[in-house]
């Protein structure tokens, strides 16, 4: 009501025009400042395995301490024979607030030996529901008693490296035998001290925007999914096979997910006491005899719910492009499922929604930190839409136009998760991003592309002029919107 009230008063009136100018300023500030650097992100970096709610949280701290056991499971035998613990220090931000997102049974999880890919749920869980348990852990000689206690939430303030910063050590008594400090430094991506990026090769194909993947295609006269393969293989130095064999793992990862939401119903964890409803939605689907209209569109919305809420619970996501919008492209793959398209499809529809995911991340941001949640929904909405385009063996333009229309139907959108908790809007708003996704596609397929008014690139500088415009209140503080708003009882 405020909002309608204020567009209706003549001062706001003259401060819209105000802000008009200071957008087409930053229009062309933005134009004249932003990277030509190619791409070269790479699909195992864009699409990460792991527990959810939080890529920083979660999933960033199981790979390290996942990362951890690895290492230690190859020092000498003489050294492992010597010792006799292990602990995990959480600083900063991952001790102020790791204990609400379940940082530190992600954290034993991966200092367990297990994979943050396929850890199974009941794993997670069982760490949750028995805190004081001890597990055994044998690595080489070495035999340890591991529990939470092991995971230790240390100083809040210091001058850390990073604010999300962990150290994990391998001791023999009070000596250290092993110690590396590590940094979850967003997104699940890791580093540690003395980290230097991993060496690419150069892409084969210089792209930085929608409208160079264009000219390729033309030019080369090459199929999007042929362009997009060869590409990573060109950066990633992987081989076609290695590269399916990931896609197929992350299709593993998805659709198991989904599956273990419709079946589960609980109580989702945090204060909002927020009730999960994929399994509901989907037993009344199935068990109504009434013709229902929309029966795919719940469906869809019901495979979202499905994911989104096992990333509540901190089971195992795959960020897409992150953990809070994880719902959307599982919910597609199983659809596309459903009606029967291949696997080999599924992966090429995986290469185009990557495709747009990298343009985003390139040119605008996939966090809503920095750009709300029309960054992280919003991209993974236009992803999905790619991702169907290119399943379903539509052309490049169409893939195009769905991913451009699922973006712009986002724009704006605020990151406001009530109570801090990736739950409300979350899990909803995965919903409505992998239906917005199908009717995207839907569109783009039927109307004439070349007709189609807005272009790709168009619409991600539309999103990242939006962010850096967009009020730091609706940029993941939950100070703002329905996270100001909803009272909890
Ligand atoms: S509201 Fe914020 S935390 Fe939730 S999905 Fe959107 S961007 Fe992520």
């Amino acid at each position: 009501m405020i909002m309608q009230g204020s567009r209706m008063n003549p001062v706001k009136k003259s401060k819209y025009r105000y802000r008009t100018q200071m957008i087409i300023t930053e229009k062309d500030h933005f134009s004249a400042t932003n990277s030509h650097t190619p791409i070269t992100t790479v699909l195992d970096e864009f699409y990460k395995m792991g527990p959810g709610p939080s890529s920083s949280h979660t999933m960033g701290p199981m790979r390290i301490t996942y990362d951890f056991y690895q290492r230690i499971s190859r020092l000498p035998a003489e050294q492992l024979a010597r010792a006799t613990a292990l602990k995990v220090h959480l600083f900063g931000s991952l001790s102020a607030t790791g204990k609400g997102h379940g940082t530190d049974r992600a954290a034993l999880a991966g200092l367990l030996g297990k994979s943050p890919a396929d850890c199974p749920s009941e794993f997670l869980d069982g760490i949750t529901l028995h805190p004081d348990q001890n597990y055994q852990l044998n690595i080489g000689p070495a035999r340890f008693e591991l529990s939470l206690k092991d995971i230790i939430f240390d100083s809040v303030t210091g001058n850390f490296h990073h604010s999300n910063t962990m150290t994990a050590r391998l001791l023999a008594g009070d000596e250290i035998l092993y110690e590396l400090e590590y940094y979850s430094v967003g997104g699940g991506f890791i580093e540690w001290k003395g980290y230097n990026p991993p060496e690419k090769g150069k892409p084969r194909y210089r792209i930085c925007h929608a409208r160079d993947l264009k000219k390729f295609l033309i030019d080369d006269k090459i199929p999007l999914a042929k362009l997009l393969l060869e590409q990573e293989m060109s950066v990633s130095g992987k081989s076609e096979k290695e590269i399916m064999e990931f896609l197929d793992q992350v299709t593993e990862v998805m659709i198991r997910g989904v599956d273990n939401g419709l079946k589960t119903e609980t109580m989702l964890p945090g204060p909002i006491h927020l009730c999960s409803k994929a399994a509901t939605i989907n037993r009344n689907l199935h068990k109504t005899k009434k013709a229902n209209p929309g029966r795919a569109i719940t469906q869809i919305a019901s495979y979202a719910f499905a994911m989104a809420e096992e990333n509540a619970r901190g089971h195992i996501v795959v960020t897409a492009p992150t953990a809070g919008s994880a719902g959307i492209i599982p919910a597609v793959v199983k659809a596309l499922r459903d009606i029967k398209i291949s696997q080999q499809k599924i992966r090429e529809g995986f290469l185009a929604a990557a495709a747009i995911g990298y343009l985003c991340k390139h040119n605008a941001t996939l966090s809503g930190a920095e750009g709300g949640c029309q960054a992280e929904i919003g991209v993974g909405s236009s992803m999905a839409a790619a991702m169907i385009a290119q399943a379903v063996g539509e052309g490049p333009r169409v893939v195009s136009n769905a991913a451009e229309s699922a973006l712009e139907h986002h724009l704006g959108l605020t990151c406001d998760p009530v109570a801090g908790y990736v739950q409300v809007p979350c899990i909803e708003r995965c919903a409505f991003g992998a239906v917005k996704a199908w009717t995207a596609y839907c569109i783009a397929s039927e109307e004439i592309p070349e007709e189609h008014k807005v272009d790709l690139d168009t619409t991600i500088q539309a999103m990242a002029l939006t962010a850096k415009e967009m009020n730091s209140k609706y940029k993941e503080t939950s100070e703002g919107g329905l996270a100001a708003s909803l009272v909890l009882c």
